[in-house]
């Protein structure tokens, strides 16, 4: 008998479904349903390779990643089943100088993280994997607790420990709907009856993005055929042999039953199921496709010779969700509250099952993130998301890279432009070079007339930095105009404004209209939620202004933290503003020449917002800057903008101004130590922490969530505190993820890094961790290095910003 109530209904039992079954019923949650409409594993779990694998660019990722990996080790102890999980090791090998430099900052990230991970030499690669090649490699490199389970297995071990610890998992059952009333999950329905549950898990896999549907629910995956070759056993394959990726040739290896597995990631996927995944597709598998396969099979048979006369077993060709960043999709949907989704899992769905579970169940019984997610954060997406033929061209252009070199600072070609600003056509014009931001057309920078404005990437410096350099200094010396219309913007309006934004936000938010104010959005434990700033229009209105990024997510975030019974309503007013920024010593004389309204310090301080006149164009400024220099950010009608622009660039010419991009902004605000929201700060740091209390209103009685945290926090001491460091060494590029060590001993990794143009250095940020605490002695004493692709070099710390004109010209 179907129950009619259960607290929390999971749908789809693949291995995130029972896997977050197990956890929340482990968390002592055992009011816990999970409907699968065929039988357990019938999805793409049952036919995954099950390699397992943990290095990822982000400490939060890899953390879940060891998580999984701590479980598969544990789970057999507790159920009593298997789950094939052996930690034979990974190997990655390096084909060319470039990849083997990608290698050695992948080592260092490892060992930022806490990973082991050694570099070695061809011949010491090939001691490892006696079966391959080595005349074209140039190094390789190796993770000792890498390494391969059975996905079914761990699958129905996790299902069984769900059942011991209380859970109810029932097969054969589909859910059709989920109902909502007021905006929150009431129910889900099935043809066998109704359940009403306070909370739905949707891990439909590759239904995902269906299954949301029927609720409002944006799951942007798509599905995309996945092909390996199962061969029959080849002498000299170990049990032990170590799982192996070879970029450069676009593939992977791991051992079953005495042969090989072998697959890859081909430059041309094929999509499947565009019109909806056909009805009693489980168990199943897509035929093989020996043609789109040749060209892996080409690639690996120089890697592994023996592969040329092997019998094979099967060239398995399975479905698999995919998503538009390759990352996969955690978190309660910003449309409907309640409702939770753990699905797109980009062929690596085993390696993060166990953990993915976890944080997933975290999540729901916490009611926030349990740790910084945001890589995996469903708020990551917006507008683009919503567009299934842009979601499935960026997806196919991530799967075509998943091998591929990750260049720094790379940008992706498909879907674009997908979102312009007014000012696209000038800018264009005048040879922005343009970056993406969900969706959005950014300039990075800029190119000379004679310089075709396209990156060329490399790991050594790139062929934009003599030109972000100019832009650079432009906004030191003398005022540079960037166009930043896509921030997102917020109003937040009603009698309660106040009384709603003073509870959620770290600073005193209770100023007079016209006072703009920079404060983090706290989590329960002190952690930063959201980076902004809030301007007062009136006494019942607050304009909010934060990254492009950010905007789901911000978004969502300041609407489920507005206290029960206050009278607000939050609307997004992005489209609404283009913001033009004129930043620069000059940038007073500038305006000035533009506006009648006075601009001077008295009347239009720091931190202030005024409605001003330019070209006849009522315009929101707000003196607020992101680069450390006297500015004025221009909200202006989107209507109007090209006038304001074109008024603006006209005036700038007596003074030197010049358009400028977003890595000049970087360049800026490294040097002035302006923090950067999902690098610097994130929900695992503390503005106290991240050198940002003068921001908190620790000082007042106002209560403020986050704010217990704190205090416990500033009476225990801190154990971590952001520093920022410089590298003298020219050669040295700092990208953020090196390993900062104190007197030789680890103590943290660069949460940003990249290269001040006043200063002359590269600049890295990132928290310095000691569990005996870390004071401003306990910072100065030390001696500190910076490990970068795997090598040491000297660094110095700094306390005060590297560069700062405040003294000088704000008050001027
Ligand atoms: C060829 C191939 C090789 C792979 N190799 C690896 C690898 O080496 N390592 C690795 O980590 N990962 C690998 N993967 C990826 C891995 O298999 C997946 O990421 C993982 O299995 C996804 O699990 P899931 O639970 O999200 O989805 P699924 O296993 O697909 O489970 C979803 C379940 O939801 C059920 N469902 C859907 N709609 C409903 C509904 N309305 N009501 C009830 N139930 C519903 C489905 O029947 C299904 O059982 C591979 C995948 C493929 C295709």
């Amino acid at each position: 008998m179907l129950p009619t109530q259960a607290r929390i209904v999971i749908v789809g039992g693949g291995i995130i479904g029972c896997s977050t079954a197990y956890h929340l019923a482990k968390f002592g949650c055992s009011d816990v349903l999970l409907l699968e409409r065929a039988k357990l594993t019938s999805g793409s779990t049952h036919h995954a390779a099950g390699l397992v694998g943990q290095l990822r660019t982000s400490a939060g990722i890899t953390q879940l990643l060891g998580h999984s990996i701590a479980l598969y080790e544990s789970i057999e102890e507790e159920t009593g089943l298997a789950t094939g999980w052996k930690m034979n090791g990974g190997l990655r090998l390096a084909c060319n100088r470039q990849r083997m430099i990608e290698l050695e900052r992948q080592a260092t990230t490892a060992h930022s993280f806490g990973l082991e991970m050694h570099l070695l030499s061809p011949t010491e690669a090939r001691d490892l994997w006696p079966l391959m090649s080595i005349d074209d490699l140039v190094g390789a490199a190796f993770l000792p607790t890498d390494g391969q389970a059975n996905p079914s297995d761990i699958t129905l071990a996790l299902a069984k420990g769900a059942r011991m610890h209380g859970a109810a998992l029932i097969e054969d059952c589909e859910a059709t709907g989920v109902e909502a009333h007021d905006g929150r999950v009431t129910a889900v329905t099935t043809r066998e009856g109704r359940i009403a549950c306070e909370a739905v898990v949707n891990c439909c896999g590759q239904w995902a993005r269906e299954f949301g549907q029927l609720a409002g629910v944006n799951v942007p995956l798509v599905s995309v055929q996945h092909q390996y070759m199962i061969t029959q056993s080849i002498e000299g394959v170990k049990s032990d042999l170590p799982t192996l990726r070879d970029p450069d040739r676009l593939t992977y290896y791991k051992e079953e039953v005495g042969g090989l597995v072998m697959g890859g990631y081909e430059p041309n996927p094929l999509p499947w199921a565009v019109d909806g995944i056909p009805e009693g597709f489980s168990f199943s598998l897509l035929d093989s496709n020996w043609e789109h396969f040749e060209q892996l099979m080409a690639l690996a048979l120089p890697r592994v010779p023996a592969l040329e006369g092997v019998g094979v077993k099967q060239l398995l060709n399975g479905p698999e969700s995919f998503t538009p960043d390759g990352n996969f999709i955690l978190g309660e949907a910003p449309e409907v509250a309640g409702y939770y989704v753990g699905a797109g899992f980009n062929a690596f769905g085993i390696a993060s099952g166990g953990g993915a579970g976890k944080a997933l169940a975290e999540w729901i019984l916490g009611g926030e993130p349990p740790y910084d997610l945001w890589p995996v954060d469903i708020r990551r997406f917006g507008r683009p998301h919503g567009n299934i033929d842009w979601v499935r061209q960026r997806t196919h252009e991530m799967y075509g890279k998943h091998y591929t070199i990750a260049w720094p600072h790379e940008e992706n070609a498909s879907g674009r432009p997908f979102r312009r600003s007014p000012l696209y056509d000038d800018l264009k014009a005048a040879g922005a070079c343009f970056g993406e931001k969900l969706g959005w057309e950014r300039p990075n920078w800029f190119a000379p007339a004679d310089v075709t404005p396209e990156d060329s990437y490399s790991f050594e410096r790139q062929n934009w930095f003599a030109y972000v350099g100019n832009e650079h200094r432009a906004v030191r010396e003398r005022v540079g105009v960037f166009d930043q219309t896509s921030f997102a913007k917020f109003m937040l309006r009603g009698p309660d404004a106040e009384r709603a934004l003073s509870w959620m936000c770290a600073n005193d938010v209770t100023r007079d209209p016209g006072t703009v104010v920079y404060t983090q959005l706290l989590n329960s434990r002190g952690g930063i939620e959201c980076d902004l700033t809030v301007a007062r229009i009136d006494a019942h209105g607050y304009y909010i202004v934060t990254g492009t990024g950010f905007a789901s997510h911000d978004f969502h975030w300041i609407s489920t933290h507005v206290q029960p019974g206050l009278n607000v309503e939050l609307t997004d007013v992005t489209d609404d503003y283009s913001v033009i920024s004129v930043f620069g010593p000059r940038s007073r004389d500038l305006l000035a020449s533009i506006t009648t309204e006075p601009l001077d310090n008295n009347t239009f301080p720091f931190a202030s917002v005024r409605e001003i006149r330019i070209e006849g164009v009522s315009v929101r400024a707000v003196r607020i800057t992101y680069v450390g220099e006297l500015g004025w950010e221009l909200h202006t009608p989107v209507g109007s903008a090209r006038d304001v622009y074109g008024a603006v660039m006209a005036a700038g010419e007596d003074h030197g101004a010049i358009p400028c991009g977003y890595r000049a902004i970087e360049s800026l605000r490294l040097e002035k130590g302006y923090r950067a929201w999902s690098s610097d700060l994130t929900p695992d740091h503390t503005p106290l922490q991240a050198g940002l209390g003068f921001a908190v209103k620790l000082g007042s009685n106002s209560p403020f969530l986050g704010r217990e945290a704190l205090v416990a926090q500033r009476q225990a001491g801190l154990t971590r505190r952001l520093a920022c460091f410089t590298v003298d060494d020219q050669d040295v590029l700092l990208l953020g993820r090196e390993t900062i060590y104190r007197d030789g001993e680890r103590v943290g990794w660069l949460t940003s890094g990249g290269y001040g143009h006043t200063v002359d250095k590269s600049i890295g940020y990132g928290y310095v961790r000691n569990q005996a605490g870390v004071d401003r002695e306990y910072l100065q004493a030390g001696r500190y290095e910076l490990e970068v692709a795997s090598r040491r070099f000297p660094a110095d710390i700094h306390f005060a910003p590297l560069y700062d004109p405040r003294n000088e010209r704000l008050r001027s």
